[in-house]
């Protein structure tokens, strides 16, 4: 589909933060354009199969659209589907496979530069929100073999590992849950990770589920262990009791992930040396380029933990409405986290 040449408002990434946005900008009367590289809810996409969020649903909810689920928590469907139907409910106008490369300023006016599947093009825009999130780009190990074709950064469905030896590196909610999934999938699974136990922040029902895997000789661990290579049989470990090579079909690096710092420097956004994080007003969240604003967790740097869906949803507020309606929103969202009755 053809790209417009102009718009007032264009909003890049079209994960939860870069939605909620365009709902803000929409009830304004500024007619946004949503972009996104990938699908709608890129991220969502490429979370594990079935996966549960750790959020309750109110707190994944955007525009003051009710998010229902089956159980407590929403899975991964349950949420694409929900922010594909807010899509649909607000009426707003997106395109995918539309990929921000670089952003100008031409005439005094904004420019992006694009990519798309039928080549290059521009789109002016009074003003750019940048919601690009950080999940494209993953934390490397940086040895031999990573770019190996049995190695990902990402882990999606785990069916496709059924009889195969698999090994997840990290220590956090990515890998021990996919290193249950692949277990449960019928895979012969080995955890490896730098630290001596598991991050503090791992699910409160993934981690006894793990830790019992463990014990039981189920899933393979092994902790205090730094990987020195990959290759296409095995990945070559070190820890306490020396070198180890562990057999794998399928190598899992989760190790986190972090904003497109090449991007933000490219378009000229101010960073802060040592995190990452973008310089933003506050109130605005206008980044050092005039006009072009950061909302949820591409303005966190390295810090990818701190912004959530729950507390990047307001941004839209932030960059196209004003104090007061900031403050409504924000009352708003409070109210809804309350039980009834009180
Ligand atoms: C496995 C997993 C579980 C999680 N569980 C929770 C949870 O329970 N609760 C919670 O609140 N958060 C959770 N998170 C974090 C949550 O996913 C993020 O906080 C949230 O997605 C951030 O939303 P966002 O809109 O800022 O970015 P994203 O959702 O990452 O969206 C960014 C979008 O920008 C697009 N994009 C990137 N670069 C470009 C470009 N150059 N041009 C155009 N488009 C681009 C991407 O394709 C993507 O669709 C989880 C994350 C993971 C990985």
């Amino acid at each position: 589909m053809q790209l417009p040449n102009e718009v007032e408002a264009l909003i890049v990434g079209a994960g939860p933060i870069g939605i909620a946005c365009a709902i803000s900008a929409r009830r304004r009367g500024i007619e946004p354009l949503l972009i996104d590289a990938g699908p709608l809810a890129h991220s969502i996409v490429r979370y594990p199969v079935g996966m549960t969020f750790f959020t309750t649903p109110e707190r994944l909810e955007i525009g003051d659209h009710p998010l229902t689920c089956s159980g407590a928590k929403a899975t991964r469907e349950e949420a694409l589907k929900y922010y594909r139907g807010v899509v649909r409910t607000e009426g707003l106008a997106f395109r995918t496979g539309v990929g921000l490369t670089d952003i100008s300023r031409v005439d005094g006016q904004l420019v992006a530069s694009v990519s798309t599947s039928h080549g290059a093009a521009t789109i002016r825009a009074g003003r750019i929100v940048l919601a690009t999130g950080y999940f494209d780009h993953a934390n490397r190990l940086e040895v031999p073999g990573e770019s190996l074709p049995h190695v990902s950064h990402w882990f999606v469905e785990p069916h496709t590992l059924a009889g195969l030896d698999v090994v997840v590196v990290g220590g956090k909610n990515s890998a021990v849950e996919s290193a249950l999934q692949a277990w449960r999938a019928g895979a012969r699974v080995t955890l490896v990770h730098r630290g001596e136990t598991l991050g503090s922040s791992v699910k409160y029902w993934l981690r006894p589920d793990l830790e019992n895997r463990i014990r039981a000789g189920e899933i393979g661990a092994r902790f205090g262990a730094t990987v020195t290579a990959i290759t296409p049989e095995a990945v070559e470990i070190v820890h306490a009791g020396g070198p180890e090579s562990l057999p794998a079909d399928r190598v899992f690096p989760l190790i986190g992930y972090h904003p497109d710092f090449a991007l933000l420097e490219r378009i000229g956004i101010a960073l802060e040396p040592g995190t990452g994080r973008a310089v933003v007003d506050p109130d605005t969240l206008e980044s050092s380029v005039p006009g072009v604003h950061l909302a949820g967790s591409v303005a966190t740097g390295r810090k990818i933990s701190e912004v959530f869906i729950e507390n990047g949803r307001l941004d839209g507020e932030k960059i196209f409405g004003d104090a007061r309606s900031r403050a409504q929103a924000e009352a708003r969202y409070a109210s809804s986290l309350r039980p009834k009755g009180e």
